[in-house]
């Protein structure tokens, strides 16, 4: 398969220095490049963003701020920095961009020990709702030290809001329990939300609103998805999803004073030297995201989300809220199969090509490990350049594979196909592969 000639040479530079590392790196270049991406949450860099982290600004020590130094040698560091604020700024909209977090998880953990005490309480989705492990998740930090309260779902089967954010009901929870912070944003949630909502809400019952938008943000920077801003107190966001940045995490907002608060909260509070190399391509990646061809792209990645949710219900399977807004779904597998389960889907889909993950669906009678959902999102696949008739291609293998139950013939057959599909859909800077 040919990769961009710069992790080409990247792969044979390493090769003649680290054979058992370039092992591990081949495999997986080539694994992304022939197999369908269906993890909603992933997608593929730009060779500029991907090329950006490779890069001597790993070597820096940066901590503190642009202007604000603990270390010398910074000018072009902070000018990295302030390109990567500039342009964050801009993208969505607001006065203050905090570009340091190290992840998604880790300018949510900021953002709580700037506005929260040990003990406090907050309202947020939970996890086998569609929510976040780092919104309050007992095994994680914010579960263990803050007191989290849960807003359901709609469950009244058949209303037109079946399994969508149920407006009342969180009203309802944060009049009864009072949280200092209430939280939006989601990781498996197929639908729109109503940030201006939320916000009276939060108004109602005294509280800051989060709007933690890592899934969305590439749909919130383009206008596809309704924006946070100016609705939310703070909003939280990945780089590395819809957005399709370089891995980490970011923090908005348009008040002075909480700004400053998430500044120390970040650095010194949570982490030590940031890490300038993969500022750098977000701030390319920014770059990227202002451009008109993104919002082409975002506008696309939902209308092929809606072509394959279409597919999948044509072949039987119950989409959960019953359709998409966004880049991503919910699969309920019981309609077609009432034994098919997400774990066995995964495996089987796997071996056929196509990479997906198991998750829970609302109200799932499944345990987390074994569920009765799938969750599949197109960011990536859209990058590739996949449009509505290979949406419908996809629909198809994976009924195929899953009807297969698992069965290796069909598996090899759907996969040879979808190898000839990726070679002719290279990654971003990939060129066709000939054929040998
Ligand atoms: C992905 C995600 C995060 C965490 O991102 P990491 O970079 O994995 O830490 C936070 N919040 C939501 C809603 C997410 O979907």
């Amino acid at each position: 398969m040919a990769h961009d000639p710069i992790s080409d040479s990247v792969l044979d530079l390493i090769r003649s220095h680290d054979p058992d590392a370039a092992v591990i790196l081949e495999k997986e270049s080539d694994r992304q490049a022939n197999t369908l991406e269906l993890i909603a949450s992933e997608n593929h860099v730009s060779p500029a963003v991907m090329h950006a982290m490779g890069t001597c600004l790993t070597n820096k020590y940066a901590e503190g701020y642009p202007g604000a130094r603990y270390y010398g040698g910074c000018e072009f560091h902070d000018r990295a920095e302030d390109l990567a604020r500039d342009r964050a700024k801009k993208l969505f909209g607001c006065k203050f961009a905090n570009v340091q977090p190290h992840s998604g998880a880790q300018a949510n953990a900021a953002v709580f020990l700037a506005l929260l005490s040990p003990g406090d309480t907050f309202a947020s989705l939970e996890l086998s709702d569609g929510g976040h492990l780092s919104h309050g998740l007992k095994v994680n930090m914010s579960g263990k030290w803050f007191k989290p309260v849960h807003y359901p779902l709609h469950y009244g089967e058949g209303d037109a809001q079946f399994e969508q954010i149920d407006y009342d009901a969180v009203e309802r929870v944060c009049m009864e329990h009072k949280p200092k912070l209430l939280m939006c944003g989601y990781s498996a949630y197929p639908r729109v939300i109503d940030f201006a909502r939320f916000r009276a809400i939060a108004d109602k019952c005294g509280a800051l609103l989060m709007g933690d938008i890592a899934h969305i943000a590439g749909l919130v920077a383009t206008g596809v998805h309704p924006s946070p801003f100016p609705h939310c107190h703070v909003v939280t966001t990945t780089t590395h999803k819809t957005l399709r940045g370089p891995r980490g995490g970011l923090i908005l907002t348009d008040d002075e004073d909480l700004a400053k608060k998430f500044d120390r909260a970040v650095f010194p509070g949570m982490q030590g030297g940031p890490l300038m190399h993969v500022i750098l391509a977000k701030a390319i990646a920014f770059g990227e995201a202002l451009k008109p061809e993104f919002k082409s792209y975002q506008k696309q990645v939902v209308a092929n989300a809606r072509a394959l949710a279409k597919s999948l219900t044509e072949r039987g399977y119950r989409i959960t809220s019953g359709g998409t807004d966004n880049h991503l779904m919910l699969v309920d597998l019981r309609t077609r199969d009432a034994d098919l389960t997400g774990a066995d889907a995964e495996k089987w889909l796997e071996s056929a090509g196509i990479i997906c993950n198991k998750n829970g669906i609302p109200r799932d009678p499944r345990p987390p490990k074994v569920t009765s959902g799938l969750r599949l999102g197109t960011p990536a696949l859209t990058t590739r350049g996949f449009r509505e008739p290979e949406m419908v291609k996809v629909a198809e293998w994976i009924d195929r594979v899953l009807v297969g139950k698992g069965d290796q013939s069909v598996a090899s057959q759907v996969r040879r196909e979808i190898v000839e599909l990726c070679n002719a859909f290279p990654l971003p800077g990939h060129s066709i592969a000939q054929s040998v």
